[in-house]
């Protein structure tokens, strides 16, 4: 039995090591695979030593614990392979949500379970692990659950506003902090119950504060929340790897957060409260009132102007990802570039989704990794470049961002692809994107419109070459 134990515990160190290893691996393109590869041994490992575990210590018949994880087991999988097959790219990050809930939901379960089987005479370490835990838990399940709505549009993307918002919030985590008190002096339900209903309030509101343009640095948040949830939960199952895993995702969620905040120039603590991306669909004016125009262009006008450039940048947003373009603009690039035309992409840390999410689609479609660079690397390159095609990107291509210190997105790094010779921007009309503000870009005099679907275009002009 004992070194059946010590090896379960074994394979949790492994299975640890293993999860390091995958994080360092998914930090690179070229290593992704690899990491991915480790993470999926790791998560097996770990299923295997915690089901082995469970079958050593339960209270019941062997036979009878392993039949109801075999069930949890297969009703799980059954529902993962077919969300998995049947997710769109485009709808990763509501799935992300989503999955970020159901950890949240654990934790919040764990936590009544732990208080229950094991009463009130466990300590007030304890009672600190479980209140922490259902608090953290219920904040992530139902913020997770405003942010899916939120993404897949089944709810409005604009901020909830309520007065005196920030003041609701710091009252409500008050109150909790004199609840946690209370269970911590005389342990009941009560207070555990209470702050339970008041911690899935705080997780709808905080999340239903924060717009549109916010919505990539609070999926992190909440994967950041749901790591710690699982930690807390971890420290109450005295569960070692699910400390070491939940550290793991607490900590990377709350880095990226900061490295998403850093990309659209925006303060951490001002994400939290709230309150951006109010503006929507505004018209576009020019200095005396009068209202702008834009020019459109076609697929063949676009190839003549490709045929006589040098250079070209090629900048993907959220469009190319709905349009599943990236195939087209592959089969272009490589055209181009046998033509003898330097061609390069410029993505933007927060284009399409979720973060990476250009990366991804452009290594599925073969795109050599040297040509795609990041925005600090692209930026000085513009004013050098002939022709930017900007296939289905919009805030992170907004010149306001930099021009107009009264717009939403104001001080947000942008693709400077106005200072190019010539932009042709690919979308299907002169609407938002996805942060609700207007784009003065679209009419500049260097810009054309080429209207459409972004995959029917580029293929137009494959075509025309
Ligand atoms: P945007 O969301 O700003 O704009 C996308 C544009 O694509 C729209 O203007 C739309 O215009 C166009 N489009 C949609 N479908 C098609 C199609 N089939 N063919 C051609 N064009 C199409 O994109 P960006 O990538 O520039 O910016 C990302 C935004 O999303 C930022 O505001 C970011 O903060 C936010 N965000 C980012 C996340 C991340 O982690 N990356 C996560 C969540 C949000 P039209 O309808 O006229 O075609």
């Amino acid at each position: 039995m004992d070194t059946l134990h010590s090896l379960a515990q074994a394979a949790y160190v492994v299975a640890g090591v293993l999860f390091i290893v995958s994080l360092a691996g998914l930090s690179r393109q070229e290593t992704a695979k690899t990491g991915n590869r480790a993470g999926k041994v790791g998560m097996t490992l770990a299923l295997a030593a915690t089901v082995m575990l469970a079958l050593l210590d339960s209270e019941r018949s062997a036979a009878s614990t392993a039949i109801l994880i075999a069930l949890a087991l297969a009703v799980g999988a059954v529902i993962g392979i077919w969300r998995a097959r049947s997710i769109e790219m485009t709808q990763m990050p509501e799935m992300i949500a989503m999955l970020h809930s159901f950890v949240g939901m654990a934790a919040v379960l764990v936590g009544f379970n732990s208080y229950l089987t094991e009463g009130n005479g466990s300590g007030a370490a304890h009672l600190v692990e479980v209140f922490l835990g259902v608090f953290i838990g219920a904040i992530t399940l139902t913020g997770s659950i405003v942010a899916y709505l939120k993404l897949a549009a089944k709810i409005k993307s604009a901020p909830l506003t309520l007065p005196a918002r920030n003041l609701l919030n710091l009252v409500a985590v008050a109150v909790c902090l004199g609840l946690m008190a209370w269970f911590i002096a005389s342990p009941s339900i009560v207070p555990l119950a209470l702050m339970t209903a008041i911690a899935l309030a705080v997780g709808w509101h905080l999340v239903a504060a924060i717009g549109g343009g916010d919505m990539p640095v609070v999926v992190s948040m909440l994967n950041s929340y749901s790591g710690w949830a699982a930690a807390a939960a971890g420290f109450m199952l005295s569960n070692t790897l699910l400390i070491i895993t939940g550290s793991l995702v607490g900590a990377s969620g709350a880095l990226l957060s900061y490295i998403m905040c850093r990309a659209m120039n925006r303060q951490f603590i001002s994400v939290i409260l709230g309150g951006f991306g109010a503006e929507e669909g505004t018209v576009v004016v020019a200095g005396d009132g009068e209202e702008l125009e834009h020019r459109e262009t076609t697929a063949v006008e676009v190839a003549e102007l490709l045929k006589a450039a040098d250079s070209v940048i090629i900048t993907p947003g959220y469009g190319m990802a709905v349009a599943k373009a990236q195939y087209p603009v592959a089969e272009l690039t490589s055209r181009l570039r046998a033509m003898g035309i330097k061609v390069h992409f410029g993505v933007h840390p927060v284009a399409g989704r979720l973060p990476g999410h250009m990366n991804v689609l452009l290594a599925e479609a073969k795109v050599p990794y040297d040509i795609v660079l990041e925005l600090d690397e692209i930026n000085p390159d513009f004013p050098t470049t002939d022709v930017v095609l900007v296939i289905g990107a919009n805030d992170t291509v907004n010149p306001a961002a930099e021009d107009d210190p009264g717009s939403p997105i104001a001080g947000m790094p942008v693709l400077e692809v106005w200072k190019a010779h010539d932009v042709i921007v690919f979308k299907r009309s002169m609407a938002v994107g996805y942060a609700g503000v207007q784009n003065p870009l679209f009419y500049r005099d260097n810009t054309a419109m080429l209207f459409g679907d972004a995959k029917a275009r580029v293929e137009d002009i494959i075509q025309a070459l």
